[in-house]
């Protein structure tokens, strides 16, 4: 039965675990090797088995909850561990998107397209970094993905939308995000409540307040097992098939951002406490290989004071990093703008708008108000009655951000942008009081981790599959490289791969 617990603080253990290892343990790790102090466990460390079962799912957000059905549809008799006292992971927060080709969604929509046009689209999108063979297959079973979920009561009632770089790549956007909703939930709540229920209805067992926190593995280096943290004991728990890491990403472990990725460890996080790469640490403690750990899906964004998470967007005027200079398309796709962001000064930039502007998007994210005077009142929003003194509450020189302003009204009024391409909201800048609003960059998830192959086996530094260990969603790199590929690729990895991965786990031999 489900048990529940808070163990926020455990993950801050296992993080000051993590801190003590160092830079030097953190770079080994990257490369597969086996620093001292993550010690494999062995079979003979383990006196007695607390648990057992066929397939163990670490971690119960999309991809967890997919492998767990898979398992159990192919016969196996499943356990789902889940750190938090919830599940749903950062899938739970997300917009609900799949990106998919060849669906029979698009085809009720007249939308003409394939697994080959998808794979081209999005392998163009990993600059080299990107591994063929897993994008392959996030192409080729993203269709029956969608149809998956379709099975389970999931639906697709709006046409798929385009929303990718494929513009800023010379490439024609087809519309490949279908938003899921189910009953009367939708967004992200639809795309986890779908396969909750249908996790619920079998009788598959999760087990709440449950942090795993070591690979057990026999004599010749496979998987047999966990251990792991339960009510604050820990446990040993036997899987007689195969344990599938599910945990996803690492975007609350800053010493895993700093290492890996560009400004990570600089960056708000959108996503849910708990995200602190346990998975990947489990599998390179064991010798795994990593893949595409620099890799992101991020968007800019803002935190309000009162919350404790960030909030993507929203687009709005033109965007002036600290040198007082536009630097992008500020109407690119989402992590087209926050790569951008990422290389200015400080990684910081504001957004520039007047009161017209203000006014005709008003409430210009839905946590703000209309008025922007709360958000002024808390310096949250810089406002100001001309641009010079706008510039100087921002830090910037107000000869730059005046010349920057006026040569955007020019492009305005031709409705033509030669500077950055952009291609819609022209809309000039001239009517105060005018405002500022900083972004930081924020983060979706991380996409870097366990390497795997199409059979969404966990691979060593050789490229041998690990013995009974499979990985799927954002625990597992190799889908995403220097951009994210559109709207719902990380959904597409998790249910596509943790698919694969609990039908695979589940035909092991017990
Ligand atoms: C605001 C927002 C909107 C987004 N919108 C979209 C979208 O529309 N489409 C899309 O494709 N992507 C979207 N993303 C990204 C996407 O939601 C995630 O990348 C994806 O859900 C990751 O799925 P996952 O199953 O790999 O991991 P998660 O859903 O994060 O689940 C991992 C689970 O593992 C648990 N766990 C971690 N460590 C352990 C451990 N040691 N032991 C036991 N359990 C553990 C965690 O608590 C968590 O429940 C969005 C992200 C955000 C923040």
């Amino acid at each position: 039965m489900a048990r529940r617990r808070n163990d926020d603080e455990r993950s801050g253990l296992s993080r000051r675990g993590f801190l003590k290892l160092g830079g030097v343990g953190v770079a080994a790790a990257a490369l597969g090797s086996l620093p001292l102090a993550a010690r494999a466990l062995g079979r003979d460390d383990v006196d007695e088995w607390q648990r057992e079962t066929d397939v163990l799912v670490i971690g119960y957000g999309g991809a967890g909850a997919t492998a767990a059905l898979a398992a159990y549809e192919a016969g196996a008799d499943v356990l789902v561990l889940e750190k938090r006292e919830v599940g749903g992971g950062t899938t739970i927060n997300s917009g609900g998107f799949i990106y998919a080709a060849a669906t029979s969604i698009q085809e009720r929509e007249g939308i003409d397209d394939t697994a080959d046009g998808m794979y081209e689209s999005w392998i163009a999108t990993g600059g080299t970094m990107n591994d063929a063979d897993v994008v392959r297959v996030a192409a080729d079973e993203s269709a029956e993905s969608v149809e998956w979920l379709v099975g389970l009561g999931g639906e697709f009632p709006n046409p798929p939308y385009a929303s990718g770089p494929e513009r800023k790549l010379g490439r024609e956007p087809v519309g490949r995000s279908h938003q899921i909703r189910y009953g009367d939930y939708d967004q992200g709540v639809a795309f986890f409540r779908v396969l909750a229920d249908a996790v619920e209805d079998r009788g598959i067992d999760v087990l709440y307040g449950a942090t795993a926190e070591r690979l057990v593995i026999d004599d010749d280096g496979s998987v047999i097992g966990v251990r792991a943290q339960v009510d604050g004991q820990d446990e040993y728990i036997r899987a007689h098939r195969g344990v599938v890491l599910a945990s996803g990403g690492f975007s609350h472990d800053e010493a895993m951002l700093a290492t890996y990725t560009r400004h990570g460890h600089r960056s708000e996080s959108l996503t849910p406490p708990g995200m602190t790469g346990d998975g990947q640490r489990m599998a390179f403690a064991i010798g795994a290989a990593g893949a595409t750990m620099t890799a992101l899906s991020r968007t800019p964004g803002f935190r309000p004071p009162e919350m404790d998470r960030a909030v993507a967007g929203p687009m709005i005027g033109i965007m002036v990093n600290l040198r007082g200079e536009r630097y992008v398309d500020e109407y690119a796709f989402y992590d087209w703008r926050a790569n951008h962001l990422a290389a200015q000064p400080e990684a910081r930039a504001y957004a520039v708008f007047d009161e017209r502007i203000r006014e005709q998007q008003a409430p210009i994210a839905p946590t703000l108000s209309r008025s922007l005077d709360e958000e002024v009142e808390a310096g949250l929003v810089l406002r100001a009655d001309s641009l010079a003194e706008l510039a100087e509450a921002m830090g910037v020189p107000a000869d730059r951000l005046e010349r920057t302003v006026e040569r955007w009204n020019q492009h305005a009024e031709a409705e033509e942008d030669p500077d950055f391409e952009r291609e819609t909201a022209f809309e000039p800048i001239e009517e105060g009081p005018f405002y500022a609003f900083e972004q930081v960059v924020t983060l979706y998830d991380t996409a870097g981790g366990a390497r795997i192959d199409p059979e969404a086996r966990v691979l060593n530094v050789f490229g041998e599959p690990i013995g009974r260990l499979y990985a799927a969603g954002t625990v597992a790199g190799g889908a995403v490289g220097e951009l994210y590929p559109g709207s719902g690729a990380a959904l597409n990895v998790a249910v596509t791969f943790g698919r694969i991965a609990g039908r695979n786990a589940a035909n092991e031999e017990g």
